[in-house]
Order: structure tokens, then sequence, then C-alpha cells
């Protein structure tokens, strides 16, 4: 069975651009509630331990620079299958093969600066938002 709850975390590329607000506000409008949230900023040794799974891929010391580049969002969500439902409201990892109407369509510029992060499983989920938030910062 499937958990009500899911991880994410707006990226440098679009808390620089300033549209962290309009992508909460789509988060929001498809029905998820925010239950913890923050802007911060990760080193580049945090980065490396978030995306630790990556260590093999070709993108893994780009991905960890770019993740700590700049400010980012992160926040624990609450719906209904969550994850799943969160990843098709993200769209596809590569934007320009994202559908019309998700957040990477309408706010990412490419495959590495892709305006938000979302788990892949409940598992993750719980350990990437106990990365970021303890449990006096979760309503
Ligand atoms: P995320 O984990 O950020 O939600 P994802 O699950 O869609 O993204 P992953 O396969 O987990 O994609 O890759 C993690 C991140 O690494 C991607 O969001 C992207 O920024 C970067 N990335 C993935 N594949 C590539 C690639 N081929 N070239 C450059 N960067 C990539
Ligand atoms: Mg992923």
């Amino acid at each position: 069975m499937s958990g009500n709850r899911t991880f994410t975390m707006i990226k440098p590329d679009a808390v620089e651009k300033g549209v962290g607000g309009a992508i909460l506000k789509q988060i929001q409008e498809a029905g998820f509630k925010i239950i913890a949230i923050k802007q911060t900023k990760m080193s580049l040794e945090q980065a490396g331990k978030f995306y630790f799974v990556h260590r093999e891929r070709p993108f893994y010391a780009d991905l960890c620079a770019f993740m700590s580049s700049g400010a980012i969002m992160p926040a624990i969500l609450e719906k209904e299958n969550a994850v799943d439902d969160f990843r098709k409201l993200i769209g596809a990892t590569n934007p320009a093969n994202a559908e019309a109407g998700t957040i990477r369509k309408n706010f990412a510029e490419s495959i590495d600066k892709n305006a938000i992060h979302g788990s892949d499983s409940d598992e993750n989920a719980q350990i990437e938002s106990n990365f970021f938030f303890s449990e006096t910062e979760r309503f």
C-alpha cells in the first residue's frame, strides 16, 4: 500500500528565478497539503549525501555542485497516493519530455536545471524528509 506523504525540494534554478511561490501554488491547487517547509542552502557535502544513490552516475559531480549552488525550498507534502501523484504533477526528468501542465514543463529549463525534486518511493520520502526536518517542524 502506498503512503500519503512525499518529499519535495524546489531547486536553485527555480528559487533564483523567483518562481518558488508559483510552484507552491500549483502544488497546493493539486491537493497537496504542506506539512513542513523552509528555505535553506545545502553545502557540497550535504548535496553529496542527499544524492548518494547517484554517486556512480556521470552527472553526479555536476548535480551536487548545482544543488549546492543556491537556495532551495525543501518541503513535506501530504495527499492520498502522494509519491506517485506528485511524480505525475512534476513531470519527466527532462522538461523537454514533460507533459503540458506539469511543473517541469511550466518552470524547468533543462534536464539538470529541472526546477523541482520529488521522492521516488515511500521509503525515500521518509529518508529525505528526515534529512531536512525534525519532528517539531512538521504540522
Ligand atoms: P529528482 O530525483 O531530482 O526528482 P528524477 O527522479 O526525475 O529527479 P533522477 O534519475 O533521480 O531523476 O536524477 C536526479 C537528478 O539528476 C535529476 O533531477 C537531474 O537534475 C539530474 N539528472 C538526471 N539524469 C541526468 C542526465 N542524464 N544529465 C544530467 N543531469 C541528470
Ligand atoms: Mg530521483
